[in-house]
């Protein structure tokens, strides 16, 4: 772990983005959560100090997995273009393959059901799409256990029957009741590992304490669909009667990094702004140019 330690220090010295006092305790488990992309590929160039964009998350990502190679990447979903654009989709959902994420969240913005495109495109690139109570994305599972440090860390998606019904047109037979249905099924421990919950909400409105009651605690609740100003201070991280809320934030301004302390049971929580101090990643960005210029003949 000194190793580990020593490496982290020296990455932090050569790439000052990174926050000096995230270094992962010896028996961890290291979360990268990010959320409401919004098929930005680079940053808005708006504004004094412009962030986002999968060219710099790459570069990230990149870094820290070369310490912590176990870390799971996971995004929060409406990682696509609230609009249908077949070109624009296309290239984000090569660039999130090439990014190599764990587990893909679906939001309302990725339903096939009003972009018919996705469906042929996600069977393509056999993403890791997770959606468990919503049942009819074609190519998503229903949850996905990964195993670190001889634990399971079970990692499932809930998408609020709300938003499901602003993208599907006509009936939809899936409603609250069914939703917290889904929510106790998906709970029940899966093995006889120990196992920590990664659940993802992507909802209007922040949990309430009943539904965060009905996970086990210490799981980690990551929340999507948050389309407004965002403040890691104050928006970013809270703990409710022993579950631990994050929030990625908006338009990918942020990489999230949680960290569970396996001895204590007890979550850390980083965020690193994507500004223009994280360089985008030459491999992925000489990519894009090319794969853009094809587009365009
Ligand atoms: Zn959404």
């Amino acid at each position: 772990m000194w190793i580990k330690s020593i490496k982290w220090y020296y990455l932090c010295a050569l790439l000052p983005w990174l926050p000096l006092q995230a270094a992962a305790p010896a028996d961890s488990l290291v979360i990268l959560f990010t959320g409401n992309n919004s098929g930005q590929i680079t940053d808005c160039g708006c504004g004094e100090d412009p962030a986002g964009g999968l060219l710099r998350l790459a570069t990230a990502v990149d870094s820290l997995r070369r310490i912590y190679p176990s870390a799971i990447l996971l995004d929060s979903g409406d990682w696509l273009t609230s609009y249908r654009n077949i070109n624009q989709d296309r290239l984000v959902l090569h660039a999130l393959q090439k990014i190599s994420f764990d587990a893909l969240a679906i939001g309302e913005y990725e339903l096939p059901h009003s972009k018919p495109y996705l469906s042929p495109l996600f069977e393509e690139l056999q993403l890791p799409l997770v959606l468990t109570d919503f049942p009819s994305v074609p190519h998503s599972h229903k949850q996905m256990i990964l195993h670190r440090s001889g634990w399971n860390v079970r990692i499932v998606s809930f998408l609020e029957p709300a938003l499901i019904q602003r993208r599907v047109n006509g009936p939809v037979a899936w409603h609250h009741e069914s939703f917290i249905r889904a929510i106790q099924a998906a709970v029940r421990p899966a093995g006889q590992n120990p196992e920590l919950l990664i659940a993802v909400f992507h909802q209007l409105n922040d949990l309430s304490p009943n539904i965060l009651k009905l996970l086990p605690e210490n799981s980690l609740i990551i929340r999507g669909h948050w389309h407004r100003q965002f403040d890691p201070e104050t928006d970013g991280f809270r703990q409710v009667a022993g579950r631990y809320v994050v929030n990625p934030g908006d338009n990918g301004e942020f990489l999230g990094m949680a960290i569970f302390d396996l001895e204590k049971k007890h979550w850390s929580v980083y965020f690193i702004r994507l500004n223009r101090a994280v360089p985008e990643d030459p491999a992925l960005a000489a990519w894009l140019k090319n794969r853009t210029s094809k587009l365009q003949e």
